[in-house]
């Protein structure tokens, strides 16, 4: 695969394809200025990035809009340029809800079709304008989830035009495979974004999804913002691992550089975040090297099954998808 920083399209299934790497924009709201995801979009897309991955509960899914309006507005970019990924929360899971959720987004990024959604994880909540339903002793309200019947209101969408291509996110193996193996089946899942990173390389997952045509999407490749109320900081940083910045120093790289090339060399996309125009920069710079056939192994060694998010808060959800082996 020869990936360079103006061509790093890889093929989906279904005839579209995407790019490697995409800037990731979650950024904790209250610890975000207004205007810093606009910012960091607009960057990104002036330094090559060509995919952004983005949702509606991240709650500036207008911000990213506007960039894409404004860098096409300047000649810099065709809307066909851009890959964007939305996601479908968990308060929407219901067939009658899909679509409008989805029209919904498309105002706030006043775009005519996303090029990917995703449903975000695989555990329905109560549906309503409250994205994270409690009741009043704080207990979770979940919803009856039909992961099927969420599928075939998304492939309506992409009969429609809304979306170009169809994934998913946080399953596991038996998820997918409810989804694939569901009768009448029309689109299949050309993506699934989970967690991938050298402390965790899923290669049982990573194996299964190539046998099947799918794209794994590395979110968490750096090994996350480290925020303790959601994160599991229990395990060392990743960016401080000794590999990493050993094998960085060799090509002059940083470990964040590594850890994005490690996976992009393997067939995974990713898709860091950051809000620091130096970051943003450094983060695309992976393309002017490559790792050797045993730092690759070296790196893969790494692993120690470490799950920064474990969102273990829902882990009574019937459809937690993170007590499975993979
Ligand atoms: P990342 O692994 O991308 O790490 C982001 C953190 O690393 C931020 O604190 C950022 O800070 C910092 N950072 C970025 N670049 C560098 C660098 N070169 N050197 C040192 N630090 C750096 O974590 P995320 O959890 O944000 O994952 C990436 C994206 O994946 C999300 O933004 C989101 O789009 C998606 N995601 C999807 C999930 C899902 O369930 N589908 C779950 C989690 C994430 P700063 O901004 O200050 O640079």
């Amino acid at each position: 695969m020869n990936l360079s920083a103006a061509n790093h399209r890889i093929p989906l299934s279904d005839g579209n394809s995407i790019p490697i790497i995409g800037l990731g924009t979650f950024s904790e709201p209250e610890h975000t200025s207004k205007g810093d995801c606009k910012a960091s979009v607009r960057m990104a897309i002036d330094i090559g990035y060509r995919h952004i991955d983005g949702a509606k509960v991240y709650q500036n899914e207008h911000e990213v809009g506007e960039a894409i309006q404004e860098k096409i507005a300047e000649g810099k970019i065709k809307r066909k340029d851009i890959f964007y990924c939305g996601k479908l929360w968990c308060t929407e899971h219901a067939p009658e809800l899909v679509r409008p959720t989805l029209e919904k987004s498309l105002k706030n990024l006043k775009l005519d079709y996303v090029d990917l959604y995703i449903i975000e994880l695989p555990m329905a909540f109560k549906p309503g304008d409250d994205l994270y339903p409690r009741d009043e002793n704080g207990k979770w309200i979940y919803h009856e989830t039909n992961l099927c019947a969420t599928w075939e209101a998304l492939e309506a969408c992409k009969d429609a035009g809304l979306v170009k291509s169809l994934g998913v996110s946080n399953f596991n193996r038996r998820q997918l495979e409810l989804i694939m193996n569901k009768p009448g089946l029309k689109y299949k899942p050309v993506s699934n974004q989970v967690e991938v990173h050298p402390y965790f390389t899923q290669s049982k997952l990573l194996k299964f999804c190539q046998q099947h045509d799918i794209i794994l999407v590395a979110y968490s490749p750096l090994g996350t913002s480290r925020n303790p109320s959601w994160v599991n900081v229990s395990s060392p940083p990743l960016l401080k691992d000794a590999l990493l910045n050993t094998v960085g120093k060799k090509y002059s790289k940083t470990a964040a550089q590594i850890a994005l090339r490690f996976n992009i060399q393997r067939g995974v996309v990713v898709i860091p975040k950051s809000f620091k125009p130096e970051r943003i920069k450094e983060n695309f710079q992976i393309f002017d090297f490559s790792l050797t056939e045993e730092e690759m192994k070296d790196i893969k060694a790494l692993n120690t099954n470490t799950r920064f998010v474990e969102l273990l808060m829902w882990s009574d959800h019937p459809e937690y998808p993170f007590h499975d082996e993979y």
